[in-house]
């Protein structure tokens, strides 16, 4: 079967949630999705034709929580609306639209792991919990509001192709008030049923988590984000935080990945390319491209590597046309196991990564907050039906860490007689990151320089300094060439950290 994936309660959490738009990889190794070799990843959907794709599903006939039956009916047939509405997903009660039994910790057996095909594809309303615990152990039901995941599929020549049934299990002990000390009435309670299933449903068709494109501030403030960022956070965050049951562009773009509508797929853009570090693809890297006209709710995400190929992969599919900044951040340490976001756990070299804005070629700002980046960023306008390609983003550092620049290099410097005389000297950093870099020459008691060392920092990308040549009749003495020819004189630039060295001549009459 997939994986199961978990939608965790924020107030139980003990990890973040990441994650980007995609399809929920499957590992044909049967193995962990983060040890599984690249060959082996796979995207299952349910199979589209005559433009629908068609999921049975039938619902528990019992309790869940403080719930009765005739609520959790409503409420379902409800939220796959929400889903059906942008997407070809069709989803149909099979039968009578009820498992034929109420499933509880003594029966589930021949529902969440049957040998073969039910024929539809079960949702479980685990009464009290006691299923999940029996499954994930002691503790699970406190947290865990709920799993899902694709259970049958087809494959040729060992290969999975397509989804043709699923399973949900909903966790009634946190849908029980009494349980639950953040819900002051049961109709909270049960908005926060509606945006369980709301999540877990994509699961069930092959949806992944995302880590969307806010995580900074979610990892700064968690639950006491503002009501307004809450409501821009993707359904399909591993952490249950949206209060609302509205589908966010990310998930939007995601869904139409394996189940394209016409009418919201039309006339949208798309960004592709990798990250990478040096030669090496990045995996576990989140990509975010925010409308700069309306980010929070204009945003997709993707994860790198979400094909498996060690390329460092992505794909920011069904953008609408507009202008556009790109982010890449890693993935939180904490979105592993159920709350996974892409299809490798977060890896050792998430360290790595950096939290920073594309600015060009080869070029990342790093550091800034959404604010600075859409106005500092490089902009990418998309156009309708645009398919931007190879978008290459190289996090590693370039190793010529920097240059030297400024009238003292590139031009010829008079000495004045009896005073001092002075150039401009700039020193550019090339990639990212910080440099500290000391100034050298044979000559400290005839050349200085008005900082040394010189710190470029992080949201900078040159610094200019002044260097000071001591007067004409100090230098002769040093060099009675200049009585009659210009005299060439090296400064060395050594990054303190690397080593790196730049040497350039001054020249000077
Ligand atoms: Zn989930």
């Amino acid at each position: 079967m997939k994986r199961p994936s978990f939608l965790v309660l924020l107030f139980f959490f003990f990890s973040i949630p990441v994650s980007a738009a995609g399809i929920l990889a499957v590992c044909n190794d049967g193995g962990d999705p983060s040890n599984c070799s690249r060959n082996s990843i796979q995207f299952p959907t349910y199979d589209i034709s005559g433009n629908r794709a068609v999921v049975e599903y039938r619902i528990d006939p019992g309790s869940l929580g403080d719930f009765s039956s005739s609520t959790l009916e409503t409420s379902v047939s409800e939220i796959l609306d929400t889903w059906e509405d942008v997407s070809s997903l069709d989803f149909q009660t099979e039968g009578n639209g009820f498992i034929p039994f109420d499933v509880n910790s003594s029966n589930y057996e021949s529902i969440l792991f049957p040998s073969s095909p039910l024929g539809y594809s079960p949702i479980v309303f685990d009464d009290n919990g006691t299923i999940l615990t029996d499954i994930l152990g002691a503790g699970a039901r406190q947290d865990i509001l709920g799993f899902a995941a694709a259970r049958f599929f087809t494959t040729r020549n060992g290969v999975v192709q397509n989804i043709f049934e699923s399973q949900s299990l909903i966790n009634g002990f946190l849908f029980t008030l009494s349980n639950r000390p953040d819900f002051t009435s049961e109709a909270d309670m049960l908005a926060n049923f509606k945006t369980t299933i709301l999540h877990e449903f994509a699961h069930m068709v092959g949806i992944d988590h995302s880590q969307g494109g806010q995580i900074e501030d979610f990892l700064d403030l968690g639950s006491r984000l503002s009501d307004e960022q809450k409501s821009t956070i993707p359904v399909m965050f591993p952490i249950a935080i949206n209060p609302t049951l509205r589908l966010q562009r990310d998930d939007i773009a995601s869904v139409n990945i394996g189940y394209p509508k016409n009418s919201v797929v039309s006339g949208t853009a798309s960004i592709s390319g990798s990250v990478i570090n040096g030669n090496d693809g990045v995996r576990t890297a989140n990509v975010i491209a925010y409308n700069i006209d309306n980010p929070l709710e204009e945003l997709v995400s993707s994860v790198t590597d979400v094909d498996g190929r060690d390329q460092g992969n992505f794909v920011i599919p069904n953008l609408t046309p507009g202008t556009y900044v790109i982010k890449v951040e890693p993935i939180a340490d904490d979105f592993v196991g159920g709350s996974v976001v892409g299809i490798h756990e977060p890896d050792s070299n998430t360290s790595s990564i950096p939290s920073a804005f594309y600015n060009g070629s080869d070029d990342l700002l790093l550091d800034l907050n959404l604010d600075q980046g859409l106005s500092q960023a490089f902009p990418i306008v998309l156009t309708a039906g645009q398919d931007l390609e190879n978008l290459t983003i190289n996090i590693g550092e370039d190793p010529k860490s920097f240059s030297l620049r400024g009238r003292a290099v590139n031009s010829l410097n008079f000495l004045n007689v009896g005073r001092r005389s002075r150039a401009n000297l700039r020193i550019v950093k090339e990639g990212t990151g910080i440099r500290l870099v000391t100034l050298s020459s044979p000559n400290p008691e005839l050349i200085s320089f008005s900082r040394n060392p010189v710190r470029i920092g992080l949201r900078r990308n040159a610094k200019r300094i002044r260097v000071s040549f001591r007067p004409f009749n100090e230098f002769i003495t040093t060099f009675p060439d200049l009585n009659n020819s210009t005299v060439e004189i090296p400064i060395t630039a050594t990054d303190t950290v690397t080593g790196d060295t730049v040497t350039t001549n001054i020249e000077i009459f």
